[in-house]
């Protein structure tokens, strides 16, 4: 047989052919054009073999089945017009899987993404492994495309129009349990079994599932118009078509042509070869990039931890231990007394629930999770991560004792917010041991950790902290320990000024209003809010030291009076019980063009990222970037502060 750089074709004893995909030189499959050809080359091998009873499509990687299309190829070609061929062969290709005559089934362990997910949807099953990273779906809104190898086509012909366009307008990812629950996949099963139930589902018979009634009734045009315009309603309530124009052509497209026209995969090839070339497109992609960036600092790095050890069971450090149980590590931890780590027992345990669903994951994970008041861990933990009060002295007096009782090479964290770590470490025997991994609350949505470094902390635990963020599935922002390091640095004086906006008589509303529509996640007035009024006043006062930022009147007053925000009911905004914002009855409204407000307040947060890059708080503008799209959600579409500046 011939030899395949990227694929492997094997036949086991009962005619069934096992073809795996293990892609040269990399760590991960991702599909380019030589993925693609070869695997065509083998399609038409296996289809004029009669001696074949069934396929199997795995993969031979460590980590995962496959990731998508090579997103590295995605600025390589020429015009709109080539992106549309090159789409449209791909489609070919998994065309010639779902033309086998044979069941050709998906073996999923692990991620199943994007054009990896198009390629598997071509085949007549899927079967998946149960595991957490077991994660199926069609993430490319995220870069501002749609699917273009037929998965707009295929995913709603098999689970439905409206659970499918779901997992597209949004690109959100599912586990195995909920992609067997809507259809996505035939059979879900522990590791051992994998490869049992692909064998079973490529020795099956039956003919592939009939188009739906429901699929059926969607598919007249009539109804089409209404349910499309049902859907872009949905869409604009979270994303503007002008900044994200991918899942809008998703709905004309179906609109247009629903899913059994014959050139519904030509349409798609097309409009996705379009949206390549959007500014949107452009700068998600460059989202994408800075992530890997981040995801790859350290990756020489063998620091390989296994038990943490977290001090400080409060609102951050119960949930750090949780996040890390959760990401297979054996956590121990400590708090004062007992009673202090019970609600963190239990807050993690809801966690466990609604990330692992499956009872015998979520009491494994509550195993690994151990309450530890006497502090017993210290001495076998190889991270150490210190989450109590924001106090010098009892940082100080904690990290003499650990240093003396932790392993020789275990790392010692803080997550403080606001304390240099060379005020911290002027206690240690050995300063270089400290280092700062400030996690974002809340913990499990954040996915940025800021890994701080102290003017002593030694490089090479910089490079374990960074390892041990990758490990939990974080991304590590390495920065210099200055005041509110970078991301409460540069949100800070964005907030205050948008206090001080409300100090003059703009309405809250319009100033939320004006900052949303230039692609922030959130209002700013809604985030202090969020953030609670009390944490932004200490963090303000703490920065306020350091630089020349005056606290406005308003923010004074509401935590004189006790309205901290949406956790008391009441901040700026006032809050239902079950914590909808409730609308202000009368704003006054505003006159002028809310661009005038964006401006000014996106002037403040680029002025003062452009002091954190010349005090080198960060070593250059993509770190910047990547910091403020995934610590604070800075519209992922204009490329980051930087480079908005840059393009403005
Ligand atoms: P918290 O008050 O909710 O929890 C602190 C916990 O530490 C309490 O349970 C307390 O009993 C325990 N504790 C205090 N002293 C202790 C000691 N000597 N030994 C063992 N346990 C002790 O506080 P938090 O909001 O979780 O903040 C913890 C740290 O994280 C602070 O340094 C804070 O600046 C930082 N931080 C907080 C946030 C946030 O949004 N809350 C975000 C990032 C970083």
């Amino acid at each position: 047989m011939k030899h395949y750089h990227h694929w492997r074709l094997e036949n086991a004893p009962d005619a069934i052919a096992w073809l795996y995909f293990d892609k040269e030189h990399a760590t991960v499959n991702t599909m380019d054009a030589e993925v693609m050809e070869e695997l065509s080359l083998i399609l038409d091998f296996v289809a004029t073999h009669p001696d074949y009873k069934g396929l199997v499509i795995a993969s031979a990687k460590k980590q995962g089945f496959i990731a998508g299309a090579d997103i590295a190829q995605f600025d390589q070609f020429e015009d709109a017009t080539e992106a549309a061929r090159l789409l449209r062969q791909g489609q070919q290709i998994f065309q010639k899987i779902e033309n086998l005559k044979i069941p050709t089934v998906a073996m999923i362990k692990g991620f199943c993404l994007g054009g990896g997910l198009e390629l598997a949807l071509s085949c007549r099953y899927r079967v998946a492994e149960e595991g957490i990273k077991t994660r199926l779906g069609l993430p490319e809104v995220k870069l501002g495309i749609h699917p273009g190898w037929g998965g707009t086509v295929r995913l709603p012909r098999l689970i439905g129009l409206f659970p499918a366009m779901n997992l597209m307008l949004g690109g959100h990812l599912l586990s195995a349990k909920a992609a067997l629950k809507c259809g996505l996949v035939d059979a879900v099963v522990p590791e051992r079994h994998l490869v049992g139930a692909a064998t079973y589902y490529a020795s099956q018979t039956a003919a592939p599932r009939p188009f739906s009634k429901i699929n059926q009734l969607l598919n007249i045009s009539k109804v089409r118009s209404v349910v499309a315009s049902g859907l872009r309603k949905k869409v604009r309530a979270k994303a503007s078509p002008q900044h994200y124009p991918a899942p809008f052509q998703l709905i004309d497209n179906w609109e247009e042509l629903g899913l059994m026209d014959p050139t519904c995969f030509q349409q798609e090839a097309e409009t996705c070869g379009k949206l390549f070339f959007t500014d949107a497109s452009r700068n998600l992609v460059r989202a994408f990039f800075l992530q890997e960036r981040l995801k790859g600092l350290a990756k020489q790095s063998t620091f390989s931890p296994e038990h943490i050890h977290v001090i400080g069971a409060g609102t951050m450090g119960g949930d750090i231990a949780a996040w890390c149980a959760l990401s297979g590590m054996r956590v121990t931890l400590q708090d004062r007394e007992a009673k202090f780590i019970a609600p963190a027992i239990a807050r993690a345990f809801t966690l466990f629930k609604e990330k692992l669903k499956e009872p015998h994951l979520i009491q494994k994970a509550m195993d690994r999770l151990m309450p530890d008041p006497e502090g017993l861990g210290v001495s076998k933990a190889d991270v150490i991560i210190e989450a109590i009060f924001e106090n010098l002295d009892a940082k100080q007096a904690l990290f003499k004792s650990l240093e003396q009782h932790a392993k020789p090479n275990a790392i010692l964290a803080t997550n403080t917010s606001s304390i240099p770590l060379d005020e911290i470490n002027t206690v240690m025997e050995s300063p270089q041991r400290l280092v700062g991994i400030h996690f974002f609350n809340p913990v499990a949505k954040m996915l940025l950790i800021e890994i701080v470094e102290g003017e002593r902390t030694a490089g090479t635990v910089t490079d374990k902290a960074i390892a041990f963020a990758r490990k939990i599935d974080k991304l590590p922002l390495p920065v210099k320990s200055s005041p509110g390091f970078l991301v409460n640095r540069i949100l800070m004086p964005y907030l205050l000024e948008s206090v001080a906006m409300l100090d003059e008589g703009i309405p809250a509303e319009a100033i939320d209003k004006a900052m949303t529509d230039f692609g922030m996640p959130m209002g700013p007035i809604t985030l202090a809010d969020v953030v609670g009024l009390d944490i932004c006043l200490s963090v303000a006062e703490h920065l306020g030291k350091y630089f020349d930022a005056p606290i406005p009147d308003q923010l004074l007053r509401l935590v004189g009076e006790k309205k901290l925000g949406k956790k008391t009911g009441e901040g700026f905004y006032r809050y239902s019980k079950s914590g909808a914002q409730i609308k202000p009855k009368q704003s006054a409204p505003f006159q002028k063009p809310l661009s005038t407000l964006s401006d000014r307040l996106v002037a403040r947060l680029l002025e003062e990222s452009e002091k954190c890059l010349a005090e080198g708080v960060v070593t250059d503008t993509d770190l910047l970037d990547a910091g403020m799209i995934f610590g604070t959600g800075f519209a992922p579409f204009r490329g980051g502060p930087m480079h908005y500046l840059k393009s403005k």
